[in-house]
């Protein structure tokens, strides 16, 4: 299955399905061969989980980098040591890398390939839900001791090939972690899909064949965002749902505290509340999102361990602040985003509904 990304800078495809590694670079075979040199960059534990399957069905002589597992990996220190590993292998120009992990690893590569010697290909080859949503786009970053993602580019890849048989290994907590992406991009572009999600037994035992589906129609609902606008100037913040608030809890917890999209998935609870006061969203509707979410042991208890004011401080030191003022991403209904500024009291309000909600 291939799915187009037609991003202003660059169009390149998705190609996504089970068993689908050596078929994919089949398919890419012209941009794959053209390469001097092939590097993959992957973390220890995904070459852990997947070197065996990875080595079957890589049908091309490579040179491999193993960097810490995680977010460890888009450090300043991990970005100079591919850098050295690039050089110390004699890469050029005209050499290829892959991006063989989750987010981080794909960030990570991204931007180590945005700048060695100006810019070489990159391809993703993600291995987790979440990177359903990272490895299309073209955000690449590392991160600064002072802030997440400070330092990258937007840099397009030349291709990503999402093999299905790679997230067999994943943990629960990155099955969850990424679902909520997943259903993020449903809130803002589809009821019916959305019902559909939020009937699910259990979200981190999808039946393989309705886990590609999902994931599918979450690449297209990015894809098709990210064609409108690459560089986040009008719709691409509609992606940020639920993650003002949820990248404050994020960062409360210290990252790698909560995966991401756990995080995320309480910040998506709360701008529902936040969406009520303004649209077509209703309690009841608030409600049974979050009983979905608890009986799919989502951490909100995490919550309770800051107060309104650690998470607002963190809430005013993301990137998404304009001139001063927190812009939120609310949904007039499902499926319609927009974007509204909203002051400090509001903002405390809303945490308290939402602690209230919680107990
Ligand atoms: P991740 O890359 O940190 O992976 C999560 C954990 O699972 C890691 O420990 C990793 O080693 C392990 N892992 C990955 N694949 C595995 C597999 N198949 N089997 C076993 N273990 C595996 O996290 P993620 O959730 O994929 O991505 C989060 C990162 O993505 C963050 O750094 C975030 O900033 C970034 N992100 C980027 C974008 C973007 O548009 N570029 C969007 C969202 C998030
Ligand atoms: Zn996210």
């Amino acid at each position: 299955m291939q799915i187009p990304v037609n991003a202003k800078s660059h169009s390149y495809e998705v190609l996504i399905g089970s068993g689908i590694l050596r078929s994919a670079c089949e398919s890419l075979k012209d941009k794959i061969e053209k390469a001097d040199k092939l590097v993959v960059f992957t973390d220890e534990n995904v070459w852990q989980a997947q070197q065996n399957y990875f080595v079957e069905n890589f049908p091309y002589p490579f040179e491999v980098f193993v960097m810490p597992g995680g977010e460890a990996c888009k450090s300043f220190k991990n970005f100079e040591d591919a850098h050295t590993f690039l050089i110390e292998k004699h890469c050029s120009r005209k050499s290829l890398v892959f991006a063989f992990g989750g987010g981080a690893v794909g960030d990570l590569t991204g931007f180590a390939a945005a700048t060695f010697m100006r810019g070489i290909p990159y391809i993703q080859i993600p291995t987790t839900i979440l990177a359903h949503d990272s490895a299309v786009g073209g955000k690449t970053a590392i991160n600064h001791p002072l802030g997440k993602n400070l330092v990258g580019a937007f840099y397009q890849p030349e291709a990503v090939i999402y093999d299905i048989n790679f997230l067999e290994s994943l943990p629960s907590k990155e099955i969850r972690s990424g679902m909520a992406e997943v259903i993020k991009h449903a809130l803002i572009s589809d009821e019916t899909w959305l019902k559909e999600l939020l009937q699910t037994p259990s979200i981190t035992n999808i039946e393989k064949k309705l886990l590609a589906k999902h994931l599918k129609s979450g690449i297209e609902v990015k894809a098709n965002i990210v064609a409108q606008d690459e560089t986040e100037h009008s719709v691409r913040k509609f992606l940020n749902f639920g993650h003002t608030y949820g990248h404050a809890i994020e960062a409360a917890a210290g990252y790698g505290g909560l995966a991401h999209g756990e995080a995320v998935m309480i910040g998506m609870v709360y701008a529902l509340i936040l969406s009520e006061r303004y649209g077509n969203i209703s309690r009841e509707f608030t409600k049974e999102f979050l009983k979905f979410a608890y009986n799919n042991n989502y951490p909100f208890k995490e919550v309770f361990k800051y107060t309104f004011d650690d998470l607002y401080e963190y809430m005013l030191k993301d990137k998404k602040m304009e001139y001063g003022k927190l812009k939120f991403v609310l949904l007039q209904e499902i499926g319609k985003p927009y974007v509204k500024e909203i002051d400090e009291l509001e903002c405390r309000e809303v945490d308290r509904e939402l602690r209230h909600l919680l107990e």
